[in-house]
């Protein structure tokens, strides 16, 4: 590089545009956002804010022409030596706490990666919380490398048709809008690896992409070296069968860790998000046998030494089991490559070794494979030992070594921009890096008024946004004027607004609000103090009670007593996430306890000032204080599930009525609720750091990836 090349003094607002395109680190700054929606408002939106995509709208010329119209000159160089600053610095934080980390890095195994809206290769929260992961690795300094799968068709789109259907559809991702890094092997070709199966080899392109200082490598099946049928294996994410799934698996996991090797990455500690990824401890252990010489067993040992282990659900369903069959299918070269046979291999996904009848499950052998397990919240900590104590029978279940490190979101990426701005106004040394409560508790200087401003034109936006997206979804479906102009109205931003937004899954019941239609009528509907509700999100395509649960929202929003006050917004994804975690009052969150893991939705509401409305399970169990906030229920559950709704459906709409509604329409002089602004900056105060995931990150680097990477010994599973 050239010092011209650095400063950027030679380079064109086009070329520093076109550069800055190729690192995700833009998605997460406020400024360059808007700096790029300024270029074109309407192409941005339709665009979906990709980038890449809207740059290549313009020849060079014409989009000079563009910054100079809009004077934005100034703005590009600012945010282009923002940039080179950040890429050149090494933070404070990483020099004081990543140590031994340095030189070996870790290796971020998960299947999928929420980084922005523009690279649809995530589904849901397990997505979005690696992405938030992998950004708070490149702000913090951890030096990590992540690895993952490129999906050209991604999860599917969601829309919801004249029927009240939920209709699902894959788009096909351009992969030249997509800021991939070129990777290349050491001849200069396109960096390509393989795995082996009993069927022959599977092969997949390296592709990388950069989010800010952190590499995130993508390998794709859809090489020609591969069958048609090959070639579609990573085309879907969560869409095929367990024949797919295990082929993904195998090719993230094994090929991944051929990818980094290829690369001359040699990882300190490899951390796998989720069981999906286990398969890549197997290659790790087959490669340190090749090196040394050891045993399988000493080998694993090692390896396992350096592993760490997240499980993210206590659902049954959410584990993978592969059965006996498939198993021998796909990976006899994989086991015999290990020197071990069926029978050993398949006793590595065993609960009882012996036994075989059972399937081989992922979360097993990342379980045995690893040096440290955890859960996603203190009281999923507790489900997990429960759920997996029988891989140590002979400890106590408070002894069984699973621990839990709670969940966080990025910052910058989830607080819309103009709250930053008010922080930044009225909180001393506060910065969205900061995890320290005491200058969090500065958030007590900002004026109320200020703060309700800030919040009631965000609403506004997300009322628009939500006007905007059911219009869409009317006029696709052949909707009537009057249907039109009447969504044009929907939705009162002076009303206490309500947002439920996650997968459909049934143990979320998304229903329990409307449950009791009469009572839900009369606190909706109260002309002084009415009440709406925003609802969005996705039902897995092959989950049909998930599907009924959207289609009786639907048919509550199509019934004309609630249909300006219940809307279902199609096509949850970050986009869609962030308009509703910025600008709702409440967000409410209602699953069967202790179902949900940890859930992060809510934490990003705490980021914009909404308050959080749950059941006391996930995060939220640990987070509500009494004052920062709004409970259902006691923690109390019943093991009939129809006593538990009706009594849980009973204690919201009771808390609803006689709590949430009143604080919220208590007004004093200038129409500002005094009571419910001080909830909002209790909730920010207490919880802002502890959610974040610079705090999640920080307590991985603590208590995970150093042991691991010191190569401290402790004590495995059989
Ligand atoms: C944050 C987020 C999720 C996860 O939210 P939960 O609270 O875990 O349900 C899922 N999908 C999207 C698009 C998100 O932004």
């Amino acid at each position: 590089m050239t010092d011209s090349k650095v400063d950027g003094v030679n380079l064109t607002a086009y070329q520093k545009c076109v550069e800055m395109a190729h690192n995700l680190w833009w998605s997460w700054r406020p400024m360059l956002n808007e700096m790029f929606r300024l270029i074109n408002p309407a192409r941005w939106r339709a665009l979906d804010h990709n980038l890449i995509a809207l740059l290549n709208e313009y020849t060079p010329e014409e989009f000079e022409q563009r910054i100079m119209e809009l004077s934005l000159q100034t703005s590009v160089n600012i945010a282009y030596r923002r940039f080179k600053e950040y890429m050149a610095e090494r933070p404070l934080w990483a020099r004081q706490h990543v140590g031994v980390l340095g030189s070996r890095p870790v290796a971020y195994f998960s299947l999928e990666f929420g980084i922005h809206e523009s690279v649809p290769i995530y589904s849901g929260g397990l997505g979005i919380l690696a992405g938030d992961h992998v950004k708070s690795c490149s702000d913090l300094g951890v030096p990590l490398v992540a690895v993952g799968l490129f999906y050209d068709k991604g999860y599917f789109r969601q829309q919801i048709d004249a029927n009240n259907n939920q209709v699902e559809r894959y788009v096909d991702t351009d992969v030249n809008t997509v800021p991939f890094e070129p990777v290349y092997d050491k001849d200069g070709n396109k960096l390509k690896v393989h795995v082996t199966t009993k069927a022959g080899p599977i092969y997949a392109q390296v592709r990388k992409l950069q989010v800010g200082r952190t590499s995130l490598y993508l390998l794709d099946a859809d090489v020609e070296e591969n069958s048609d049928e090959n070639r579609e294996l990573t085309s879907k994410l969560y869409g095929g069968d367990s024949r797919t799934r295990i082929l993904q698996e195998l090719v993230c996991g094994v090929g991944g860790v051929r990818a980094l090797r290829a690369l001359g990455i040699r990882p300190g500690v490899f951390h796998l998000n989720e069981g999906h990824n286990s398969f890549a401890t197997l290659e790790a252990i087959r490669i340190l046998r090749e090196e040394t010489g050891l045993s399988f067993d000493d080998a694993a040992r090692e390896i396992a030494q350096k592993t760490v282990f997240t499980t993210h659900t206590p659902v049954a369903a959410g584990h993978d089991y592969f059965e006996r069959n498939l198993v021998e299918q796909h990976l006899e070269p994989l086991y015999t490559a290990l020197g071990l046979n069926l029978k050993e291999f398949m006793a590595l996904g065993r609960r009882n070794p012996e036994d075989p009848n059972e399937k081989f499950c992922m979360t097993i052998l990342g379980m045995k494979l690893s040096r440290y397990a955890n859960g996603v919240s203190s009281l999923h900590g507790v489900v997990t030992r429960r759920m997996w104590h029988g891989l140590w029978p002979d400890k106590r279940e408070e002894e069984v070594p699973i621990g839990h490190i709670t969940n966080g979101v990025h910052v910058p990426t989830w607080m819309a921009p103009q709250i930053a701005v008010l922080l930044e106004r009225y909180v001393p040394n506060w910065t969205s890096d900061s995890i320290d409560p005491k200058v969090w508790s500065g958030v007590y200087n900002i004026d109320p008024g200020d703060l309700w401003e800030t919040h009631f034109a965000l609403k506004k936006r997300l009322v628009d946004f939500a006007r905007r997206q059911v219009g869409r979804q009317l006029r696709r479906n052949n909707a009537t004027e009057a249907e039109l102009e009447q969504a044009g109205r929907i939705l009162d931003p002076n009303a206490l607004t309500i947002g439920f937004a996650r997968r459909f899954a049934t143990y979320k019941r998304a229903y329990l609000v409307v449950q009791d239609e009469e009572r839900f009528d009369k606190i909706v509907n109260n002309a002084d103090r009415p009440v709406q509700f925003i609802f969005a999100g996705k039902a897995h395509p092959a989950d049909n009670l998930g599907k009924a649960v959207i289609k009786k929202i639907l048919e509550v929003q199509r019934n004309p007593k609630f249909s300006s006050r219940v809307v279902f917004l199609e096509d949850y994804d970050i986009n869609v996430a962030r308009h509703l975690v910025q600008g709702v009052d409440v967000w409410l969150n209602n699953p069967r306890r202790p179902l949900e893991a940890s859930g992060t939705s809510g934490q990003k509401a705490v980021l914009n000032g909404a308050l959080n409305f749950s059941i006391l399970d996930g995060w939220w169990a640990e987070a509500y204080d009494g004052s920062n906030g709004f409970a259902i229920g006691t923690g109390l559950t019943h093991v009939d599930e129809r006593i538990c709704d009706e009594r849980d459906g009973k204690d919201l709409l009771d808390t609803l009525e006689n709590v949430v509604v009143p604080t919220y329409y208590d007004r004093g002089s200038h129409g500002i609720p005094s009571k419910w602004i001080r909830l909002m900056m209790n909730s920010m105060a207490t919880l802002s750091w502890r959610f974040s995931a610079h705090r999640m990150v920080s307590d991985y680097v603590q208590h995970a990836y150093l042991p691991a990477a010191g190569g401290l010994s402790v004590k495995m599973p059989r």
